[in-house]
């Protein structure tokens, strides 16, 4: 079997076009949606991140409020700087890009954010509402993951799925999403015993592990749909042959870049034994972009009504 590609660039694309007739009818009533932007220091993974979550603000029609305070920021100023933003009247949505510097309380500082402006979904609020299956905003990267499943047109209701990672953010929030569709669901994580049997059960296998290629072909039960939530730099070049031998482009780019992005599941299994897969890159990450914009698009027209 070779599993069929879902597209995450080309979903999201399709997201994206959806919401520039809202923005619009926002826009249309006196300002454009909002979205505060709270980048703290200068970790190159979250500058590259935020600078593509901005662009797509832009290329849309929303506009991007920027903080980016220095990395020696106390708990207490980094407050004084996130407070003011709940009450801002131009702002919808307010991202605080994890992670903070490590003496930052980062729980202390995401609870000033007020929960009708909870565009990632984190706070207490929304958590809630997730759990009773109320609307309010949900998680970019699961809420994510389940449009593409949706408009991909794989069923879920009934299926078994597996999530393997609890986070808060994205396995936890994954999991509600699914069994809220009627799947049975199991989650998995790093004290499960037994993780290759639990995972082959999964008609629809989620992986958010934060663990380069760390589910193969023993995970992957021939015909399951497999999502790929990781993003692992990997600049070893045994390891790189060993995942991309066969595919030339992708060693090109490693000798280009001197890394090159993995997912949590072995590209080679994941191809060969799942009847669909999200690709990295290229699967779920655009998808998170996507449903941001979504979340501020929502939260901008509750507060323009
Ligand atoms: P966390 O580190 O918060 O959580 C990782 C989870 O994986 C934990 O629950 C941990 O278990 C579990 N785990 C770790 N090792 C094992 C193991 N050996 N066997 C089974 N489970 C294990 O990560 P996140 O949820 O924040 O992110 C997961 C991945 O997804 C990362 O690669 C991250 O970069 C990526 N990501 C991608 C996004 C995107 O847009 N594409 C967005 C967000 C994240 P335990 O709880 O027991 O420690």
């Amino acid at each position: 079997m070779r599993g069929v590609v879902l597209d995450g660039k080309r979903i999201s694309q399709q997201i994206l076009d959806e919401l520039r007739p809202r923005i619009q009818a926002i826009r249309a009533k006196g300002r454009p949606p909002g979205l505060a932007v709270v980048l703290v220091g200068d970790d190159p993974a979250s500058k590259i991140y935020v600078r593509s979550k901005i662009k797509t603000c832009h290329d849309l029609g929303i506009r991007s409020i920027e903080l980016t305070p220095t990395a020696d920021i106390t708990t207490e100023a980094l407050i004084e700087q996130v407070r003011p933003l709940s009450t801002d009247p131009a702002v919808d949505g307010i991202l605080v890009q994890m992670p903070l510097p490590k003496h930052i309380d980062a729980e202390e500082v995401t609870s000033y954010v007020d929960y009708t402006r909870d565009v990632d979904g984190f706070g207490a609020y929304s958590l809630g509402r997730l759990v009773s299956n109320k609307p309010a905003p949900r998680a970019c990267t699961p809420a994510g993951i389940m449009e593409l499943l949706r408009r991909s047109g794989i069923p879920i209701a009934g299926k078994r799925a597996v999530v393997v990672g609890r986070s808060d953010i994205v396995g936890k929030p994954m999991a509600l999403m699914l069994l809220h569709e009627n799947a049975t669901v199991t989650i998995c994580h790093s004290r499960t015993a037994n993780l290759a049997e639990e995972c082959r059960r999964a008609d629809i296998l989620v992986a958010a592990i934060g663990k380069a290629a760390m589910i193969g072909s023993e995970h992957i039960k021939p015909g399951a749909v497999v999502i790929d939530v990781g993003m692992n730099r990997v600049s070893d070049r045994a390891e790189v042959e060993r995942l991309f031998g066969d595919d030339p482009a992708r060693l090109a780019a490693f000798e280009k870049n001197g890394s090159v992005l993995v997912g949590d599941v072995e590209p080679r299994a994941m191809r060969e034994l799942s009847s669909a897969y999200t690709p990295v890159p290229g699967g779920v990450g655009p998808l998170t972009i996507a449903m941001l914009m979504a979340n501020t698009v929502s939260l901008a027209e509750q507060h323009t009504v």
